[in-house]
């Protein structure tokens, strides 16, 4: 009974919270969000600043890195796995 009552008020501050979301998206213009920084940028814009666009693509260049790494490792240690093993 009680589960059921805050079942209920549950339903209704959600009910609430997403009518106020909707009188936020009708007053904000429309935007998107720089990729580094997530600060509001115009729609043609991706990044806020050149200083962010760097940051990201040195981001991007550093978790490709990282992939290959892995990469790498993983051969290796199966490399290494099949030799104890004696297979190879
Ligand atoms: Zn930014």
């Amino acid at each position: 009974m009680v589960g059921n009552v805050v079942g209920k008020i549950d339903l209704v501050q959600t009910a609430s919270m997403a009518k106020d979301v909707c009188k936020l998206t009708e007053r904000v213009a429309p935007h998107r969000h720089c990729r580094q920084c997530s600060k509001p940028v115009s729609m043609e814009d991706t990044f806020c600043s050149p200083a962010c666009e760097n940051g990201f693509k040195n981001g991007l260049r550093r978790k490709k890195r990282q992939l290959y790494l892995y990469y790498i490792m993983i051969i290796v240690l199966l490399f290494l796995a099949l030799a104890y093993v004696g297979k190879i």
